[in-house]
């Protein structure tokens, strides 16, 4: 019953949910982008959610971290998380790995899944989810904001990866603005993005941009760079 408005949808049915219900996802971070994406993967059924996150809840971040409220000031993220997703939906499987992206660990971790969600805020953590997801083969759903602009873009092997777009040679902006509304925009449309992939969807190689500030959403064709080695080498 819980998932019957989703079986109704021709392009989900039994046959899709089954398919979500199968699905692992590995999401990298569980903050303002990370909560929107984890409660709509949670929601939809996605069987299996893997958290990567090693920060603790600040005062800072309840203006758009929902699921964490200020009793959870100084408590891991990815714990608070990953206890109130299987609240929300027990029928899936939910961990947390406590700690961040690296080197070291990105290949494990991207290793096998069906996606991957990057949800952080600094342009070496992208590059790593980048060059993992395309050596495994593993298609991820990149996105950022800033104030009431944001991104969404997926990296899939064959397109345009992040180093095509220059990320390697740009450093991390201070953008010390976030608000939750334009978190809860592009967090949403990764969760789409996501269960689209899940499902074997066709899903479009550009970027999408959205202005909050004149309420509008932009596809911007992104070429893939035939120098770039996409991380691959
Ligand atoms: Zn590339």
């Amino acid at each position: 019953m819980r998932y019957a408005r989703q079986v109704a949808m021709q392009e989900i049915g039994k046959d899709g949910q089954e398919k979500l219900a199968k699905a692992q996802v590995l999401v990298v971070g569980a903050g303002g982008l990370g909560l929107p994406v984890l409660t709509y993967l949670a929601c939809a059924g996605v069987g299996c959610l893997t958290i990567v996150e090693d920060d603790i809840v600040e005062e800072s971040n309840l203006n758009r971290q929902f699921l964490y409220t200020p009793a959870d000031i100084g408590k891991p993220k990815g714990a608070l998380a990953r206890e109130r997703l299987a609240a929300l939906n027990p029928a899936i499987k939910v961990s947390w790995i406590g700690e961040r992206l690296t080197q070291a660990n990105a290949a494990p971790l991207v290793s096998g899944r069906d996606a991957v969600v990057d949800c952080v805020d600094n342009i070496a953590t992208r590059l790593l989810a980048n060059d993992a997801c395309l050596r495994a083969n593993v298609p991820l759903v990149e996105a950022g904001i800033d104030g009431f602009y944001g991104y969404v873009f997926p990296v899939l092997r064959g397109g345009a990866c992040l180093r095509c777009l220059g990320y390697a040679e740009i450093a991390s902006p201070k953008s010390p603005g976030a608000i939750g509304c334009t978190a809860g925009v592009i967090g949403s449309l990764e969760a789409s993005v996501c269960i689209r992939l899940l499902l074997g969807m066709p899903v479009a190689p550009d970027m999408l941009t959205y202005d909050g500030t004149r309420m509008e959403f932009e596809n911007v064709r992104i070429f893939r760079n035939e120098g770039c080695r996409h991380g691959e080498g």
